[in-house]
């Protein structure tokens, strides 16, 4: 048994705490215990911390979940697409700060990437990759190690002393690999009010927030204040549903996430995850807004022609002449 899986079964004290948090652990009756015997259920986990969240250990069911999925050959196509990422979209340009795109955002909103790197032209290059996180819960741990050597290489080369991200999993990914990366990592909400570029959006905003905001609630204090009328709403909903790569596995659960967000929603619905809210467009949900468009003023609908989008912007070179 994988050292990981043999502390979680040693270690856990039965409270319960985790099951009562999650509709997964809760529908096959286990704790993270029980879950680090079994193997079958690698691909049912969403990811989403709630379990670590609740635990008062610190056990962790997505630490599980990739101790499980190591073992799995199911992953040929995240293997495809993300090792190297095949829309990335970088230069050997030299930069101080980089602005890292993520491979989600741009394929979603391609008018907000091209918006950003006009902003920013002569001031910050651009990277449109990803950082290997989907490799990383796929259990492809050799192909991830490979991507974040190949990230730290090329932003090396480049001269890059901040890696500004867009996405909140880049954000927390990065920040929990910056050892490996040794260059500093800030958000673009951050780097936007360094430069005082944002715009106060009043609108009355109903929140969600992307599961690896949930712990610290780092990017939700940076944004706050440009959404002075924003709530957080929805805190009872696991995830949008797309953590994990679970969705194929428990589309029942997906969808018992998805209703319940459903049934709170008033006006609209605020994210500052690409994923998130590309999730909740493919579900009907009407009047999903992305933070960040919405606060530069670019107002963009979240766009789900995903693959198109990230080939355009694969060879979008405006900021590299
Ligand atoms: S990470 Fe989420 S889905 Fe996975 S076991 Fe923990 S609470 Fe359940
Ligand atoms: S919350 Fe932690 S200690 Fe309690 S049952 Fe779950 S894994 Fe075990």
């Amino acid at each position: 048994m994988k050292e990981y899986l043999k502390k979680v079964s040693n270690e856990c004290i039965h409270c319960n705490a985790c099951t009562k948090k999650c509709l997964f652990l809760t529908k096959y009756k286990i704790d993270l215990a029980d879950f680090a015997k079994n193997p079958n259920l690698a691909k049912s986990c969403f990811m989403c911390d709630s379990c670590l969240r609740a635990c008062p250990i610190d056990l962790d069911g997505a630490k599980v979940a990739i101790s499980h999925r190591e073992d799995l050959k199911g992953y040929s196509l995240v293997k495809f697409m993300k090792s190297p990422y095949k829309f990335r979209n970088n230069s050997n340009k030299k930069t101080k700060d980089i602005l890292m795109f993520g491979c989600a955002f741009p394929g979603h909103y391609p008018k907000t990437t091209k918006y950003l790197i006009d902003l920013f032209y002569g001031k910050m290059d651009f990277s449109i990759d990803c950082c290997g996180k989907p490799l990383e819960d796929s259990g492809l741990i050799f192909d991830f190690e490979k991507n974040l050597n190949r990230l730290k290489k090329l932003y090396n080369k480049k001269s890059v002393k901040r890696i500004v991200t867009v996405c909140p999993n880049c954000f927390y990914f990065f920040k929990e690999h910056m050892d490996k990366l040794n260059i500093e990592v800030i958000s673009i909400y951050q780097k936007l009010k360094e430069e005082n570029l944002l715009n106060v959006t009043y609108e009355k905003a109903e929140i969600f927030m992307p599961c690896p905001d949930k712990k610290t609630k780092e990017l939700l204090n940076q944004i706050k204040p440009f959404v002075p009328n924003g709530k957080v709403k929805f805190r009872k909903v696991m995830c949008c549903g797309m953590g994990g790569g679970a969705k194929s596995k428990e589309p029942d659960l997906a969808k018992e996430m998805m209703n319940t967000v459903k049934s709170e929603i008033n006006e609209n619905i605020y994210t500052y995850c690409a994923s998130c809210s590309a999730s909740f467009k493919k579900s009907n949900i009407k009047n999903v807004k992305h933070i960040l468009s919405e606060i530069l003023a670019v107002n963009e609908e979240v766009d789900l022609s995903y693959f198109k989008n990230s080939l355009k912007l694969k060879y979008y070179k405006k900021n590299r002449k």
